[in-house]
């Protein structure tokens, strides 16, 4: 404390006139030995900004009858809000909502390999369009086509910036101004607002709805055949299930309708896993290799998810159609960053090593995570768990089911283990919801998810334990 003095929050005022002749002035307050380290750190425009916004509320605050601060906690105020302000909103998460691969999240995690080659591209130039051989300008595309074309056995590949976008571009360099033919059972919509018949409009496209919602038939697609056909789709189903009296044709049988009608086969995939994620127990998701071996011409999928990749939009198939795609001036406008491309290059050459894929694949880790080891986790965390929902909350640990996410493989569940609230006694959803609010504003906040009048954590997707606890641990039960 320098040459101010303020009266303490204890001493009474004569008034707020008073009070308020009492508060220093905004340069008087910055220039001011105590927060010059607030200043060195920040700089003086944020911290005046934040005097200003802390003074204006002490008016505000002495007007309604309060005292005049204290110096101290006018300068904890001040220095408050210079975080406040300061800090990063993209806030880091506790994910425990059970879902791995969680689109509200940000989807994939990135390996440290991965994450380097990132970080490489950010600090320095790099040869992101340039032809080292020739000496003259080169196609980004090329840092990682030579790659998709050995994981998937495509002739060739492009890269937009997300799935989304690969199939607008698709539709849009294939069949603008045309007639397109999907069955009706994949009329999908992915949450975010990605509605299969909006993209086609978009597109230009003509959408031709083809059998009904829950069969279709070779024969409902031969007679949907029109001389302004350009184009059969397959969406993957990938965020839903029809189950029951189905029928939907195959893809190799799609396949040869659309050839002997002079036309390319489109597959969506979505989810894009390049590998078989049965070899690590998890269930089957089709892949863009299997989906172009029956016949696709072209095939599209996302970067971020089942890849464990960086937000991308991935079109693989014949070479003429994908050079038709690349010229249409859309590709240009929805190309992808060298940060995308830096990423995605090393995320793929992980594939293709097929060495310690677990390992340098954190969201495969994620997905592969043992139930007994989740258990154990529980179990570890339970108590300071319980602590910190107090005495209001019954705590124990349970079998659960993890999701997949991001539209994966829907039906399916992932056997896991959580942490589970459950409040005792009455106005049990106002205690839930406060529960769920008071882990939210932790300062990494801890996301759950409400099922049957309990808080549901769970535990899979926890990677840094020991911080977790420690964060508990110095809250306390409120
Ligand atoms: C997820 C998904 C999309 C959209 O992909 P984004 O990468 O989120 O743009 C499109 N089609 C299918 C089948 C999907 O599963």
């Amino acid at each position: 404390m320098t040459d101010l003095t303020l009266p303490g929050a204890g001493e009474a005022s004569e008034g707020s006139a008073t009070a308020l002749a009492q508060l220093p002035a905004v340069d008087r307050l910055l220039s001011d030995a105590a927060l010059a380290a607030t200043v060195a750190a920040y700089g003086p425009t944020l911290v005046k900004r934040a005097v200003q916004a802390e003074l204006a509320a002490q008016r505000a605050r002495i007007r309604e009858g309060a005292p005049p601060p204290s110096w101290a906690a006018l300068r904890t105020a001040i220095e408050e809000r210079v975080r406040a302000v300061s800090a990063s909103r993209l806030r880091p998460v506790f994910n425990l909502t059970g879902t791995v691969i969680h689109t509200n999240l940000g989807r994939a995690l990135l390996g440290e390999e991965v994450i380097e080659a990132v970080a490489a591209a950010m600090r320095g130039y790099c040869a992101l369009e340039y032809d080292l051989a020739a000496g003259g300008r080169g196609d980004r595309d090329e840092l990682v086509a030579d790659l998709l074309r050995e994981l998937t056995g495509a002739e060739a590949a492009t890269v937009v910036n997300n799935n989304a976008a690969a199939v607008l571009l698709t539709l849009k360099a294939l069949a603008a101004k045309k007639e397109v033919l999907i069955s009706r059972g994949e009329l999908i919509e992915i949450g975010g607002a990605f509605r299969m018949p909006d993209v086609m409009a978009a597109a230009g496209c003509r959408l031709v709805e083809v059998g009904t919602t829950n069969r279709t038939h070779p024969a409902d697609f031969e007679r949907a055949f029109t001389a302004r056909t350009a184009l059969v789709v397959k969406a993957h189903t990938s965020n839903y299930a029809i189950m029951g009296f189905t029928a939907s044709v195959p893809e190799p049988e799609l396949a040869r309708i659309a050839h002997a009608h002079g036309v390319p086969f489109v597959v969506d995939l979505g989810a894009g896993a390049l590998i078989d994620l049965a070899a690590y127990g998890l269930p089957r998701e089709p892949l863009p290799q299997h989906a172009l071996a029956a016949g696709a011409d072209v095939v599209t999928f996302s970067g971020d998810k089942l890849l464990g990749g960086p937000q991308a939009g991935i079109i693989v198939g014949r070479a003429d159609l994908i050079a038709r795609i690349k010229r249409d001036p859309l590709k240009r406008a929805l190309r992808v960053s060298k940060l995308t491309l830096a990423a995605l290059e090393a995320t793929l050459r992980i594939y293709a090593s097929a060495h310690r894929l677990r390992e340098r694949l954190p969201t495969l880790a994620l997905l592969t995570r043992n139930q007994q080891d989740i258990r154990a986790a529980c179990e570890r965390l339970l108590p300071a768990f319980a602590r910190f929902a107090g005495p209001q909350f019954a705590a124990r640990c349970e079998p659960c089911a993890s999701q997949i996410g991001s539209g994966a493989l829907p039906v399916e569940r992932l056997p896991s283990y959580a942490i589970v609230l459950t409040p005792v006694g009455r106005r049990s959803g106002r205690l839930l919801g406060e529960l769920a609010h008071r882990l939210r504003a932790l300062p990494v906040p801890v996301l759950g998810r409400v099922q049957d009048n309990a808080l549901w954590l769970d535990l899979r997707c926890l990677q840094d334990e020991a911080a977790l606890q420690r964060q508990l641990d110095g809250e306390g039960a409120a």
